[in-house]
């Protein structure tokens, strides 16, 4: 059997990117939402390319797709991504995984080649949660871990995943035939774009995904007392802005000190009632903790809500801290990240180890099965924007060691 040629594979994954990028709701930007026409359109043509490349179509209830290349056994190794988008997307997130997953299986596919085990191709429709509240529908559905209650979502039409199911020509009873055995879904593989800048960084094409990051939100909220900017002296002052901003440059110097370990961001904050003469009396913000190692996160936060008492202490200040989000890490599998960083280095990358800070379909598959990523770089780490790119080059190598993985792979 011949090697693969990278190079082709990349100009083909790139053309076949372009084609599914042009599929939106927008004639200028890219929107492609759950169980829309533009899903369906997108859905056909993966369904096309599937059939196309030896593998055998089918959907189940939510709309993934799935091409399957059967084996000599019964297990499956499940290889998929999403074909969703947010809202003014790019055209890499998601499809590059489902493309890949396609042209690796085309590789066996069409030399009917049979291995141990099945190949699934899956292509989600609901990764992004952009049309309804949720996110991860889809995977969750392929894992069996559909939450019924899911169904009475509405999206901003007040339309409801039920009734979205039924408009797509699908029935929500059939949602549990989704699930794949247990016995039969060995592992999942999934390619996608880093998002982030660190392969880039590194100069390198690929990377392994060690985990999907745990996130931690602490709602942090500092009561003081308002005063007018003239005449509360500095010494009497409990400006509670300025405890906000002592505690934001606090989260960023403790997450440096980590080493790379711990993130921390203070995206939001709150002031009501500014106004430019007055001290702020009540101030809130959200901080978002994220790492790979679950322990790492709660001594962090542990840690973080101590030195916040302290300072609230310092500055006379009420402060009260909840934690509003909670979601544990998704290791990825050693022995699966191990056969992927040698199909890397086969392709003659360095291999690097990375966690994924963004959520994937991967969390909601490690329910079902052990799962692995492999990271694409792409330019400047932009996601989530048009301006999102990953080279032809860099995605060959991924198609590359994806197969590389796939012919190597013990399940
Ligand atoms: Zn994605």
């Amino acid at each position: 059997m011949t090697a693969p040629d990278a190079a082709a594979l990349g100009q083909r994954a790139d053309l076949m990117i372009r084609t599914l990028g042009s599929i939106s709701a927008e004639p200028n930007r890219l929107v492609r939402g759950f169980l829309t026409p533009e899903h369906r359109a997108a859905a056909d043509l993966i369904g096309q390319w599937m059939r196309a490349a030896k593998l055998q179509v089918s959907e189940d209830a939510l709309g993934t797709v799935r091409g399957h290349w059967p084996g000599t056994g019964p297990k499956r190794l499940l290889i998929g991504s999403h074909i969703d988008t947010v809202i003014e997307a790019g055209m890499f997130d998601g499809p590059l995984g489902v493309i890949a997953g396609i042209l690796a299986a085309e590789h066996f596919a069409k030399a009917g080649r049979k291995l141990g085990f099945g190949l699934d191709v899956l292509a989600f429709g609901d990764e992004e949660g952009s049309r309804f509240s949720k996110t991860l529908s889809s995977s969750l559905a392929v894992a069996g871990a559909f939450d019924a209650e899911r169904l009475d979502l509405a999206d901003a039409n007040g339309m409801t995943l039920r009734e979205a199911i039924a408009a797509y020509g699908k029935n929500a009873d059939d949602l549990p035939s989704a699930a794949y055995d247990r016995d039969v879904a060995a592992a999942y593989v999934e390619v996608h774009i880093e998002q982030g800048p660190v392969l880039e960084h590194r100069n390198q094409a690929l990377g392994v995904v060690t985990a999907i990051a745990g996130q931690t939100y602490v709602n942090v909220e500092f009561l003081g007392e308002a005063g007018h900017a003239g005449t509360v002296p500095m010494l009497l002052r409990r400006d509670a802005l300025a405890g906000a901003a002592e505690t934001v440059l606090l989260a960023e110097r403790m997450a440096r000190d980590t080493q790379g370990e711990v993130v921390a961001t203070v995206g939001v904050l709150r002031i009501p009632n500014a106004a430019g003469n007055v001290v702020p009396g009540n101030v809130a913000l959200i901080v978002d903790i994220r790492s790979g190692s679950d322990e790492a996160r709660h001594k962090f936060v542990g840690a973080f809500k101590a030195e916040i008492r302290a300072l609230a202490e310092r500055r006379h200040l009420g402060v009260t801290m909840t934690d509003t989000r909670n979601v544990p890490t998704t290791p990825c599998d050693p022995a699966l990240q191990a056969g992927l960083a040698d199909a890397v280095r086969a392709t003659g990358g360095d291999a690097i180890k990375l966690v994924s800070g963004a959520g994937h379909d991967g969390m909601a598959m490690a329910r079902l099965c052990p799962i692995a990523m492999l990271f694409v770089r792409c330019r400047g780490g932009i996601s989530h924007n048009p301006a999102e790119y990953a080279s032809p080059v860099d995605m060959g190598l991924a198609v590359a060691a994806l197969i590389r993985f796939i012919e190597t792979v013990k399940l």
